[in-house]
Protein backbone atom coordinates (compact mmCIF):
# COMPACT_ATOMS: atom_id res chain seq x y z
CA UNK A 1 0.00 0.00 0.00
CA UNK A 2 2.68 2.54 1.20
CA UNK A 3 4.55 1.51 -2.02
CA UNK A 4 1.68 2.08 -4.42
CA UNK A 5 1.33 5.63 -2.74
CA UNK A 6 4.78 6.56 -3.56
CA UNK A 7 4.75 5.71 -7.82
CA UNK A 8 1.17 6.12 -7.98
CA UNK A 9 -0.13 8.56 -10.26
CA UNK A 10 3.15 7.10 -12.51
CA UNK A 11 2.44 4.71 -15.38
CA UNK A 12 4.69 1.54 -15.35
CA UNK A 13 6.70 1.95 -18.17
CA UNK A 14 7.31 5.65 -17.30
CA UNK A 15 9.26 4.87 -13.98
CA UNK A 16 11.84 3.98 -16.17
CA UNK A 17 12.66 8.19 -16.73
CA UNK A 18 12.91 8.26 -13.28
CA UNK A 19 15.99 5.86 -13.25
CA UNK A 20 19.20 6.91 -11.43
CA UNK A 21 21.48 5.40 -14.27
CA UNK A 22 19.56 7.78 -16.79
CA UNK A 23 21.32 11.41 -17.20
CA UNK A 24 20.66 12.47 -20.32
CA UNK A 25 18.12 13.73 -22.84
CA UNK A 26 15.29 13.61 -19.97
CA UNK A 27 11.87 14.83 -20.13
CA UNK A 28 11.69 18.16 -18.83
CA UNK A 29 8.13 19.67 -17.46
CA UNK A 30 6.88 23.31 -17.12
CA UNK A 31 9.48 24.15 -19.91
CA UNK A 32 12.43 24.17 -17.21
CA UNK A 33 15.91 24.68 -18.33
CA UNK A 34 16.93 21.47 -18.70
CA UNK A 35 20.28 21.62 -17.34
CA UNK A 36 20.09 22.41 -13.46
CA UNK A 37 22.15 24.93 -11.72
CA UNK A 38 22.75 26.30 -8.38
CA UNK A 39 23.55 30.16 -7.79
CA UNK A 40 27.24 30.53 -7.10
CA UNK A 41 26.40 33.04 -4.32
CA UNK A 42 23.06 31.83 -2.54
CA UNK A 43 21.61 28.54 -2.43
CA UNK A 44 18.46 29.05 -5.95
CA UNK A 45 18.65 27.13 -8.62
CA UNK A 46 17.92 28.09 -12.22
CA UNK A 47 14.38 26.23 -12.19
CA UNK A 48 13.49 29.05 -10.10
CA UNK A 49 9.98 30.82 -11.51
CA UNK A 50 9.62 34.09 -11.77
CA UNK A 51 6.50 35.75 -11.19
CA UNK A 52 3.95 34.79 -13.01
CA UNK A 53 0.79 36.73 -14.71
CA UNK A 54 -1.88 33.63 -12.42
CA UNK A 55 -5.26 34.28 -14.52
CA UNK A 56 -3.40 33.65 -17.60
CA UNK A 57 -1.58 30.36 -16.51
CA UNK A 58 -2.80 27.06 -17.80
CA UNK A 59 -1.37 23.42 -18.03
CA UNK A 60 0.36 24.56 -21.53
CA UNK A 61 2.31 27.72 -19.89
CA UNK A 62 5.89 27.68 -19.80
CA UNK A 63 7.46 28.96 -16.86
CA UNK A 64 10.19 31.67 -17.38
CA UNK A 65 12.88 31.00 -14.86
CA UNK A 66 15.51 33.60 -12.68
CA UNK A 67 18.59 34.05 -14.79
CA UNK A 68 22.19 33.38 -14.19
CA UNK A 69 25.34 35.79 -15.26
CA UNK A 70 28.61 34.40 -16.78
CA UNK A 71 29.87 33.83 -13.41
CA UNK A 72 27.05 31.84 -12.49
CA UNK A 73 25.55 34.46 -9.90
CA UNK A 74 21.91 34.78 -9.93
CA UNK A 75 19.86 37.92 -10.90
CA UNK A 76 18.34 38.04 -7.14
CA UNK A 77 21.74 38.17 -5.89
CA UNK A 78 22.89 40.88 -8.39
CA UNK A 79 20.25 42.94 -7.51
CA UNK A 80 21.15 42.89 -3.70
CA UNK A 81 24.51 44.10 -4.67
CA UNK A 82 22.74 46.75 -6.63
CA UNK A 83 20.26 47.54 -3.13
CA UNK A 84 23.69 47.71 -1.17
CA UNK A 85 25.67 49.84 -3.53
CA UNK A 86 24.22 51.87 -6.55
CA UNK A 87 20.84 53.22 -4.66
CA UNK A 88 21.25 56.33 -3.37
CA UNK A 89 18.80 55.39 -0.57
CA UNK A 90 17.99 59.30 0.44
CA UNK A 91 16.77 60.18 -2.60
CA UNK A 92 14.74 57.58 -2.73
CA UNK A 93 13.20 58.15 0.43
CA UNK A 94 12.74 61.77 -0.70
CA UNK A 95 10.78 60.12 -3.98
CA UNK A 96 8.74 58.73 -1.32
CA UNK A 97 8.12 61.88 0.44
CA UNK A 98 6.50 63.74 -2.91
CA UNK A 99 4.43 60.89 -3.47
CA UNK A 100 2.93 61.02 -0.21
CA UNK A 101 2.55 64.20 -0.48
CA UNK A 102 0.85 64.58 -3.67
CA UNK A 103 -1.75 61.77 -2.51
CA UNK A 104 -2.34 62.68 1.38
CA UNK A 105 -5.84 63.67 2.22
CA UNK A 106 -6.61 66.93 3.18
CA UNK A 107 -10.27 66.34 4.31
CA UNK A 108 -9.45 63.19 6.48
CA UNK A 109 -10.46 60.73 3.63
CA UNK A 110 -8.41 57.27 3.05
CA UNK A 111 -5.23 58.20 0.49
CA UNK A 112 -3.68 55.02 0.16
CA UNK A 113 -4.95 51.03 0.40
CA UNK A 114 -2.42 49.37 1.97
CA UNK A 115 -3.39 44.97 1.06
CA UNK A 116 -1.79 43.23 3.58
CA UNK A 117 -1.91 39.53 6.16
CA UNK A 118 -0.66 41.67 9.48
CA UNK A 119 2.24 39.69 8.56
CA UNK A 120 5.55 41.41 9.13
CA UNK A 121 5.35 43.07 5.89
CA UNK A 122 2.58 44.45 5.87
CA UNK A 123 2.85 45.60 9.14
CA UNK A 124 5.88 47.07 8.49
CA UNK A 125 4.36 48.99 5.12
CA UNK A 126 1.27 50.14 6.75
CA UNK A 127 2.72 51.54 10.23
CA UNK A 128 5.57 53.27 8.00
CA UNK A 129 3.38 55.30 6.28
CA UNK A 130 0.72 55.84 8.54
CA UNK A 131 2.90 56.99 11.47
CA UNK A 132 6.17 57.81 9.76
CA UNK A 133 4.88 59.28 6.35
CA UNK A 134 1.54 60.91 7.47
CA UNK A 135 -0.32 58.69 5.14
CA UNK A 136 -4.08 57.59 5.60
CA UNK A 137 -4.25 53.91 4.70
CA UNK A 138 -7.18 51.80 4.19
CA UNK A 139 -5.81 48.50 4.81
CA UNK A 140 -7.76 45.29 3.14
CA UNK A 141 -7.03 41.36 3.98
CA UNK A 142 -7.82 38.62 1.27
CA UNK A 143 -8.03 36.34 4.36
CA UNK A 144 -5.95 32.43 4.12
CA UNK A 145 -7.72 29.77 3.09
CA UNK A 146 -7.74 28.57 6.74
CA UNK A 147 -5.96 30.63 9.17
CA UNK A 148 -2.93 29.52 11.82
CA UNK A 149 -3.84 30.73 15.40
CA UNK A 150 -0.68 32.38 15.34
CA UNK A 151 -1.58 34.24 12.02
CA UNK A 152 -5.14 35.42 13.49
CA UNK A 153 -3.72 36.71 16.03
CA UNK A 154 -0.86 38.62 14.46
CA UNK A 155 -3.99 40.20 11.91
CA UNK A 156 -5.53 40.84 15.39
CA UNK A 157 -2.89 42.68 17.04
CA UNK A 158 -2.13 44.13 13.64
CA UNK A 159 -5.72 46.24 13.15
CA UNK A 160 -5.35 47.02 17.24
CA UNK A 161 -2.33 49.00 16.44
CA UNK A 162 -3.92 51.31 14.69
CA UNK A 163 -5.31 50.81 11.41
CA UNK A 164 -8.95 50.21 9.74
CA UNK A 165 -9.45 47.00 8.05
CA UNK A 166 -11.34 45.52 5.76
CA UNK A 167 -11.37 41.81 5.93
CA UNK A 168 -12.63 40.08 2.96
CA UNK A 169 -13.28 36.46 2.94
CA UNK A 170 -13.71 34.24 -0.12
CA UNK A 171 -16.34 32.29 -0.86
CA UNK A 172 -15.30 29.49 0.79
CA UNK A 173 -17.06 26.98 -1.04
CA UNK A 174 -15.70 28.27 -4.29
CA UNK A 175 -12.51 29.06 -3.05
CA UNK A 176 -12.10 25.58 -2.32
CA UNK A 177 -13.07 24.15 -5.35
CA UNK A 178 -10.43 26.42 -6.93
CA UNK A 179 -7.89 25.57 -4.41
CA UNK A 180 -8.83 21.77 -5.42
CA UNK A 181 -8.64 22.25 -9.22
CA UNK A 182 -5.31 24.23 -8.93
CA UNK A 183 -3.65 21.50 -6.67
CA UNK A 184 -4.46 18.72 -9.48
CA UNK A 185 -4.51 20.47 -12.86
CA UNK A 186 -1.32 22.69 -11.94
CA UNK A 187 -0.11 21.48 -8.76
CA UNK A 188 -0.25 24.91 -7.41
CA UNK A 189 -2.87 25.23 -4.69
CA UNK A 190 -1.94 28.66 -3.37
CA UNK A 191 -3.07 30.00 -6.69
CA UNK A 192 -6.11 31.13 -6.43
CA UNK A 193 -4.48 32.85 -3.13
CA UNK A 194 -2.44 34.48 -5.46
CA UNK A 195 -4.57 35.79 -7.33
CA UNK A 196 -6.88 37.05 -5.25
CA UNK A 197 -4.21 39.38 -3.34
CA UNK A 198 -2.82 40.50 -6.43
CA UNK A 199 -6.22 41.80 -7.48
CA UNK A 200 -7.63 43.05 -3.95
CA UNK A 201 -6.09 45.93 -3.58
CA UNK A 202 -6.81 47.56 -6.89
CA UNK A 203 -10.18 46.41 -6.79
CA UNK A 204 -11.00 48.42 -3.60
CA UNK A 205 -8.88 51.46 -5.07
CA UNK A 206 -11.79 51.11 -8.06
CA UNK A 207 -14.10 50.41 -5.88
CA UNK A 208 -13.45 53.78 -3.24
CA UNK A 209 -12.00 55.78 -5.94
CA UNK A 210 -8.43 55.68 -3.70
CA UNK A 211 -6.19 55.60 -6.57
CA UNK A 212 -2.92 55.51 -4.67
CA UNK A 213 -2.61 51.64 -3.79
CA UNK A 214 1.32 50.12 -1.60
CA UNK A 215 2.25 46.71 -1.83
CA UNK A 216 5.55 45.96 -0.03
CA UNK A 217 8.63 44.52 -1.73
CA UNK A 218 8.59 44.20 -5.16
CA UNK A 219 8.60 39.71 -5.35
CA UNK A 220 10.62 40.75 -8.39
CA UNK A 221 13.54 41.33 -6.16
CA UNK A 222 13.98 37.55 -6.25
CA UNK A 223 13.84 36.14 -9.17
CA UNK A 224 12.84 38.45 -12.41
CA UNK A 225 14.59 40.96 -14.22
CA UNK A 226 16.81 43.32 -13.03
CA UNK A 227 14.78 46.01 -14.56
CA UNK A 228 11.65 44.82 -13.05
CA UNK A 229 13.45 46.51 -10.01
CA UNK A 230 14.24 49.68 -11.39
CA UNK A 231 10.30 50.62 -11.74
CA UNK A 232 8.20 51.93 -8.78
CA UNK A 233 5.37 50.58 -9.85
CA UNK A 234 3.49 46.80 -10.52
CA UNK A 235 2.92 46.04 -14.24
CA UNK A 236 -0.26 46.48 -14.79
CA UNK A 237 -0.39 43.07 -16.67
CA UNK A 238 -0.49 41.30 -13.42
CA UNK A 239 -4.05 43.08 -12.24
CA UNK A 240 -5.54 44.29 -15.13
CA UNK A 241 -7.20 42.78 -18.21
CA UNK A 242 -10.29 42.70 -20.63
CA UNK A 243 -11.94 40.21 -19.02
CA UNK A 244 -12.33 37.92 -21.04
CA UNK A 245 -13.62 33.89 -19.86
CA UNK A 246 -12.19 32.11 -22.57
CA UNK A 247 -8.87 33.75 -21.96
CA UNK A 248 -8.89 34.05 -17.67
CA UNK A 249 -8.00 30.66 -16.58
CA UNK A 250 -8.53 29.76 -13.07
CA UNK A 251 -6.82 26.78 -11.29
CA UNK A 252 -5.99 25.74 -14.72
CA UNK A 253 -9.54 25.93 -15.74
CA UNK A 254 -10.98 28.80 -17.94
CA UNK A 255 -13.25 31.09 -16.08
CA UNK A 256 -16.10 29.63 -19.23
CA UNK A 257 -15.65 26.29 -18.17
CA UNK A 258 -15.82 27.07 -14.78
CA UNK A 259 -19.31 28.46 -15.31
CA UNK A 260 -20.28 25.85 -17.94
CA UNK A 261 -19.17 22.57 -16.05
CA UNK A 262 -18.36 23.14 -12.87
CA UNK A 263 -22.02 24.87 -11.07
CA UNK A 264 -20.05 28.04 -10.73
CA UNK A 265 -22.55 31.94 -11.95
CA UNK A 266 -20.15 34.14 -13.40
CA UNK A 267 -20.79 36.37 -10.20
CA UNK A 268 -18.96 33.55 -7.86
CA UNK A 269 -15.53 34.71 -10.07
CA UNK A 270 -15.42 38.09 -9.63
CA UNK A 271 -13.03 38.19 -6.74
CA UNK A 272 -10.79 36.33 -8.96
CA UNK A 273 -11.40 38.61 -11.95
CA UNK A 274 -9.12 41.44 -12.78
CA UNK A 275 -10.48 45.03 -11.71
CA UNK A 276 -12.74 46.40 -14.68
CA UNK A 277 -9.68 48.29 -16.68
CA UNK A 278 -11.74 51.17 -17.59
CA UNK A 279 -12.88 51.82 -13.73
CA UNK A 280 -9.11 51.64 -12.92
CA UNK A 281 -7.94 54.21 -15.36
CA UNK A 282 -11.00 56.96 -14.28
CA UNK A 283 -9.68 56.25 -10.55
CA UNK A 284 -6.29 56.61 -11.86
CA UNK A 285 -5.20 53.49 -9.97
CA UNK A 286 -1.31 53.45 -9.43
CA UNK A 287 0.22 50.04 -7.45
CA UNK A 288 3.55 51.47 -5.72
CA UNK A 289 6.07 49.14 -3.99
CA UNK A 290 7.24 50.74 -0.82
CA UNK A 291 10.40 48.39 -1.61
CA UNK A 292 11.39 50.62 -4.19
CA UNK A 293 11.76 54.04 -2.02
CA UNK A 294 13.04 51.81 1.42
CA UNK A 295 15.37 49.66 1.48
CA UNK A 296 14.01 46.33 2.29
CA UNK A 297 15.00 43.90 4.70
CA UNK A 298 13.00 40.81 5.61
CA UNK A 299 14.65 40.46 8.95
CA UNK A 300 14.30 44.18 9.78
CA UNK A 301 10.75 44.21 9.31
CA UNK A 302 10.21 41.34 11.26
CA UNK A 303 11.89 43.77 14.15
CA UNK A 304 9.58 46.46 13.33
CA UNK A 305 6.55 44.89 13.45
CA UNK A 306 7.52 42.95 16.28
CA UNK A 307 8.15 46.16 18.14
CA UNK A 308 5.63 48.68 16.61
CA UNK A 309 2.48 45.99 16.44
CA UNK A 310 2.77 43.11 18.29
CA UNK A 311 3.85 41.02 15.63
CA UNK A 312 4.90 37.43 17.13
CA UNK A 313 6.57 34.97 15.80
CA UNK A 314 5.87 31.29 15.53
CA UNK A 315 7.81 29.22 18.99
CA UNK A 316 8.32 26.52 16.95
CA UNK A 317 10.07 26.26 13.09
CA UNK A 318 7.57 25.85 10.00
CA UNK A 319 7.85 22.80 8.56
CA UNK A 320 10.28 22.67 5.15
CA UNK A 321 12.79 25.29 6.61
CA UNK A 322 14.06 26.82 10.15
CA UNK A 323 12.41 30.17 9.89
CA UNK A 324 10.06 31.14 12.33
CA UNK A 325 8.43 34.28 11.25
CA UNK A 326 7.88 34.76 7.68
CA UNK A 327 4.84 33.28 5.64
CA UNK A 328 2.93 31.79 9.03
CA UNK A 329 -0.92 32.53 8.60
CA UNK A 330 -1.95 30.04 6.08
CA UNK A 331 -1.96 26.43 7.12
CA UNK A 332 -1.84 25.65 3.44
CA UNK A 333 1.55 27.64 3.42
CA UNK A 334 3.97 24.96 4.02
CA UNK A 335 2.30 22.72 1.29
CA UNK A 336 2.50 25.37 -1.50
CA UNK A 337 6.38 24.96 -1.06
CA UNK A 338 6.33 21.68 -0.98
CA UNK A 339 4.89 21.60 -4.57
CA UNK A 340 7.64 24.32 -5.30
CA UNK A 341 9.98 21.32 -4.06
CA UNK A 342 8.29 18.65 -6.43
CA UNK A 343 7.72 20.82 -9.23
CA UNK A 344 11.38 23.24 -9.18
CA UNK A 345 13.34 21.13 -7.06
CA UNK A 346 13.88 23.97 -4.39
CA UNK A 347 11.44 23.64 -1.67
CA UNK A 348 11.09 26.61 1.67
CA UNK A 349 13.96 26.46 3.23
CA UNK A 350 16.06 27.31 0.19
CA UNK A 351 13.52 30.60 -0.80
CA UNK A 352 14.23 31.45 2.85
CA UNK A 353 17.97 30.99 3.11
CA UNK A 354 19.21 32.14 -0.05
CA UNK A 355 17.15 35.95 1.24
CA UNK A 356 18.92 35.55 4.47
CA UNK A 357 22.40 34.48 2.37
CA UNK A 358 21.76 37.91 0.38
CA UNK A 359 20.88 39.81 3.41
CA UNK A 360 24.16 39.07 4.97
CA UNK A 361 21.97 37.48 7.95
CA UNK A 362 23.84 33.80 7.38
CA UNK A 363 26.83 32.77 5.19
CA UNK A 364 26.11 30.40 1.96
CA UNK A 365 27.95 27.44 3.82
CA UNK A 366 25.16 28.15 6.39
CA UNK A 367 22.23 28.30 3.71
CA UNK A 368 23.57 24.79 2.65
CA UNK A 369 23.51 23.26 5.32
CA UNK A 370 20.09 24.72 6.19
CA UNK A 371 18.75 23.21 2.76
CA UNK A 372 19.89 19.68 3.05
CA UNK A 373 18.59 19.56 6.53
CA UNK A 374 14.84 20.65 6.15
CA UNK A 375 14.29 21.61 2.48
CA UNK A 376 12.37 18.51 1.63
CA UNK A 377 10.26 17.70 4.95
CA UNK A 378 6.89 16.81 4.29
CA UNK A 379 4.71 19.25 5.78
CA UNK A 380 2.74 16.54 8.47
CA UNK A 381 1.13 19.21 10.49
CA UNK A 382 -1.87 20.14 8.82
CA UNK A 383 -1.95 17.11 6.14
CA UNK A 384 -5.37 15.93 7.23
CA UNK A 385 -6.91 19.12 7.41
CA UNK A 386 -5.96 20.07 3.87
CA UNK A 387 -7.06 17.37 2.50
CA UNK A 388 -10.27 17.99 3.73
CA UNK A 389 -10.06 21.27 2.52
CA UNK A 390 -9.53 20.11 -0.92
CA UNK A 391 -11.95 16.90 -0.47
CA UNK A 392 -9.56 14.76 -1.75
CA UNK A 393 -7.99 11.61 -0.58
CA UNK A 394 -4.55 11.21 0.50
CA UNK A 395 -4.35 8.43 -2.76
CA UNK A 396 -5.49 11.55 -4.96
CA UNK A 397 -2.72 13.76 -3.41
CA UNK A 398 -0.16 11.85 -4.04
CA UNK A 399 -1.14 11.15 -7.39
CA UNK A 400 -0.96 14.59 -8.22
CA UNK A 401 2.17 15.16 -6.60
CA UNK A 402 4.21 12.17 -8.49
CA UNK A 403 2.52 13.74 -11.78
CA UNK A 404 4.03 17.20 -11.08
CA UNK A 405 7.91 15.45 -10.68
CA UNK A 406 9.98 15.87 -13.86
CA UNK A 407 12.19 12.97 -14.55
CA UNK A 408 15.11 15.86 -15.26
CA UNK A 409 14.97 16.62 -11.29
CA UNK A 410 13.52 13.29 -9.59
CA UNK A 411 15.03 10.04 -9.40
CA UNK A 412 13.52 6.43 -7.65
CA UNK A 413 15.46 4.38 -6.14
CA UNK A 414 14.62 1.39 -3.82
CA UNK A 415 11.45 2.68 -3.24
CA UNK A 416 12.32 6.21 -2.03
CA UNK A 417 12.35 9.57 -4.26
CA UNK A 418 15.11 12.08 -4.01
CA UNK A 419 16.38 14.43 -6.30
CA UNK A 420 19.06 14.18 -8.63
CA UNK A 421 20.66 17.89 -8.03
CA UNK A 422 20.81 19.43 -4.97
CA UNK A 423 22.90 22.55 -3.51
CA UNK A 424 24.84 20.34 -1.46
CA UNK A 425 25.75 17.84 -4.07
ZN1 LIG B 1 21.90 34.02 -5.99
Amino acid sequence: MIKDLKTIGIKKDALDLFSPDRADNLPVLYGLPEKVAFCKRCVVSNQRPSSTIEFKSNINTKKETISFDDSGVCTACRYSDIKDREIDWQEREAQLIRLCQEFRSKQGNYDCIIPGSGGKDSAFTAHVLKYKYNMHPLTVTWAPHIYTDIGFQNFQKWVHAGFDNILFTPNGKVHRLLTKLAFEKLLHPFQPFIIGQRHIAPRFSALYGIPLVFYGENQAEYGNNIDDNLRPTMDKRFFQDNIDLKRIFLGGVSAEELINSHNIVYEDLFPYLPPDKERLESVGTVVHYLGFYLKWDPQECYYYAAEHTGFSANTERTEGSYSKYSSIDDRIDPFHYYTTLIKFGIGRATYDAAHEIRNRKITREEGVALVKRYDSEFPKKYFKQILEYMDIGEDRFWECVNRGRSPHLWKFKDGEWSLRHAVWM
